[in-house]
């Protein structure tokens, strides 16, 4: 009500009075002016009589002007006082004579104003009121959803890190099986068949992957590497595969590298990969004929040790329509369906490399013509490493070195049989030997008994995780170098940085790429093997037949040795039967004796290790410890294969 547009000018005017006082005034004095003038024409002037005149007539003026006061200007200056309040926003009614005149009416039309105003004021204020209530009552119904919404987010992403587990844990089998059958003589059919099954869970994988990747993306998670990485290795390592699929379908796939392009650049290689593996399998996948251009150069940045790496895909494939253009950057957008239906697809793989692009603050464009192929260019920041400032980050280091020891001892610690078999599979393929713990706290009693040279190492398993076991594994002195592998199935991002905190060297993501394992523990073991050259103290572990009293009681001869192995050997399976069969029922006595035959048995061959673990499940079973007798029975167990190994070897002396 206070909408002031100006101030009043101040008041300049002369009151209405005055100006009729004034007025009356000048004509009365005319007048007797006039009578002076006629005296004085006629010989007749009275000074008295004149002053006399000039007396009355001021004062009729003044009366005049009196009662012109109360009549006009009174109400007029309470009408003024009025629309003066109505301007400051306050609605006063004014008080009025009932005088039946032009003024009364005009002051009762000036009330009826107010109320007319005041009424409507009032419906405005309410209007105003009864809005802000509704923009409140939104707010909190959007920041109901809000929250709704974050909460549903968050368990989205909880939803995918436990699926991507999930799902990747059966496909490391999977994929781990087949590459073993492979491996193994067979008829071409079953060979073909195979590597069509292997085909598909690989892009089953792909489709599983881009679905995490788009979720970390989303939930603002994907954080990229600063790396040094040879730009023209890895891109040409990205290319060659997508050349050999173009040349299936006749399709010339050329590579130029600009020679300006430093060699070195600094950034996230795999996420550069990733952007030119999306752009070339489009390429290939839309192009019937003709040839694909991939062409690579750098132009100095802005700043000195940076370049904008220019990747360019030109291809003279099937075209995008203008219409679509925009939208192909879309998730789950596909221009032409039949096409995608044709050659699968899940519509991602633009969605995804455009997040990319910008995590690389790059940009992505693309221009195409339906029927003549399409361009996508992509320009992202580099910087440049500077020579010798950089060092060579281990992926790279890793085919450089020295091959792993054959008889380097890992200890694979995983809770899922599936994947013990395929990790260890893999691992024989090299001629490693290793030992299996189902969780972290088996493992740990099994590194009391063992040296181990590399721990691969699982996150998720039951009674103790993977990071616990680091942790607890890095707290000894003596394993505090041991190179720990995590070797996990959850995929999203922090994963890795928390394993690295937890204490592992390393991080392979489930299903386990046998090359990237290898290349892994080759450097590890690499670097193992020169810390232990240089003076670092080696642990023994206890041969499986103590050679002295093997010595003492069969004076050296391995073959005795070997029989008297065998007959233990052949007894074991029963008594450990039977151990097992009274653990289970909970008899502590029973198992307690169980072990104490096993033991008296396996210290009469002098197999001391074995002797060793059967005390230790009758000890625990004195103290009723649950936990501690299956430890050890498992301990045990292990000990056994070693030992029958140990009799495999003897019996080849
Ligand atoms: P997908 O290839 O899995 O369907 P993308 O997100 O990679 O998903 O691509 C989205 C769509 O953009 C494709 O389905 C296709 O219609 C169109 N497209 C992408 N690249 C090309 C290309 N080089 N030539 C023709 N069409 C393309």
């Amino acid at each position: 009500m206070s909408a002031r547009t100006h101030n009043p000018e101040p008041a300049r005017h002369r009151s209405l009075a005055t100006k009729f006082f004034l007025f009356t005034a000048a004509l009365l004095l005319w007048v007797v002016l006039v009578v002076v003038a006629y005296d004085v024409a006629s010989g007749n002037v009275s000074i008295g009589k004149s002053l006399l005149l000039f007396a009355v007539v001021l004062l009729i003026a003044a009366g005049l002007a009196w009662i012109t006061m109360r009549i006009l200007v009174r109400p007029l200056q309470t009408l003024q006082a009025g629309l003066q309040a109505v301007r400051e926003g306050r609605l006063e009614r004014i008080r009025y004579r009932k005088s039946g005149d032009e003024i009364e009416f005009i002051a009762r039309n000036f009330n009826q104003m107010v109320e007319s105003l005041e009424t409507k004021s009032k419906v405005i204020q309410e209007n105003h009121e009864q809005l802000e209530s509704r923009i409140r009552q939104r707010t909190e119904e959007l920041e109901t959803a809000m929250g709704n919404a974050l909460a549903a987010n968050k368990a989205k992403t909880e939803f995918l890190a436990n699926m991507s587990h999930e799902l990747r844990t059966p496909m490391n089998g999977f994929l781990g099986m087949i590459e073993l059958v492979l491996d193994s003589p067979l008829q071409q059919e079953q060979r073909d068949q195979l590597i069509t099954a292997q085909r598909s869970a690989h892009a089953l994988l792909a489709i599983l992957n881009d679905i995490l990747d788009l979720s970390k993306i989303e939930s603002g998670r994907m954080q990229l590497e600063l790396v040094p990485f040879s730009v023209r290795t890895h891109l040409r390592d990205c290319v060659r595969p997508h050349q050999v699929r173009a040349q299936q379908n006749s399709i010339d796939l050329r590579l130029r590298v600009d020679d300006a392009l430093p060699d070195m650049l600094v950034g996230d290689p795999l996420r550069l990969k990733q952007i030119l593996n999306n752009l070339l399998s489009n390429a290939v996948k839309f192009t019937n004929n003709g040839h694909i251009d991939v062409r690579i150069s750098g132009e100095s940045g802005a700043s000195p040790g940076s370049t904008m790496l220019t990747v360019s895909v030109r291809d003279t494939g099937a075209g995008i329509p203008s219409e679509k253009l925009s939208q192909i950057f879309e998730k789950f957008t596909q221009a032409d369906g039949s096409i995608s239906r044709r050659f699968g697809g899940s519509g991602l793989g633009l969605a995804i490399t455009k997040h990319l692009v910008d995590l690389f603050q790059g940009t992505l464009s693309v221009t195409s013509q339906v029927g003549r192929g399409s361009e996508f260019i992509v320009r992202l920041p580099m910087g440049v490493a500077a020579t010798g400032t950089w060092a060579v980050p281990s992926g790279e280091a890793t085919a450089a070195s020295a091959p792993a020891s054959a008889n380097a001892l890992i200890l694979i610690v995983e809770d899922n049989i599936v994947n013990q078999k395929v990790i260890k599979g893999l691992l024989q393929r090299k001629g490693y030997r290793m030992e299996t713990a189902p969780d972290g706290s088996q493992a740990l009693t099994m590194m009391d008994h063992y040296h181990f040279d590399a721990i691969l190492m699982d996150v998720q398993m039951p009674v103790m995780d993977g990071h616990e076991a680091t942790r607890r594994i890095r707290a000894m002195q003596r394993w505090r170098e041991i190179p720990i592998i995590a070797m996990t199935a959850h995929a999203m991002s922090g994963d890795r940085e928390r394993c690295l905190a937890a204490g592992m060297d390393a991080y392979l993501s489930k299903p386990v790429n046998s090359a990237e394992l290898f290349s892994l523990l080759e450097s590890y073991l690499g670097a193992g093997k020169m810390a232990r050259a240089a003076g670092a103290p080696t642990p023994t572990v206890p041969e499986p037949i103590d050679p002295r009293i093997r010595d003492e009681v069969c004076e050296g001869d391995t073959a005795l040795v070997g029989d008297v192995v065998n007959l233990f050997l052949q007894l074991a399976p029963e008594r450990m039967d039977k151990l097992q069969r009274a653990l289970t029922a909970g008899q502590c006595d029973l198992v307690a004796a169980e072990a104490s035959v096993i033991r008296q048995s396996a210290q009469r061959i002098a197999a001391t290790p074995v002797a060793d673990r059967a005390r230790r499940i009758a000890e625990a079973a004195g103290r009723q410890d649950q936990a501690a007798m299956r430890h050890s029975l498992l301990l045990l167990r292990s000990e056994l294969d070693r030992l029958k190994r140990h009799a495999g070897e003897l019996k080849n002396v």
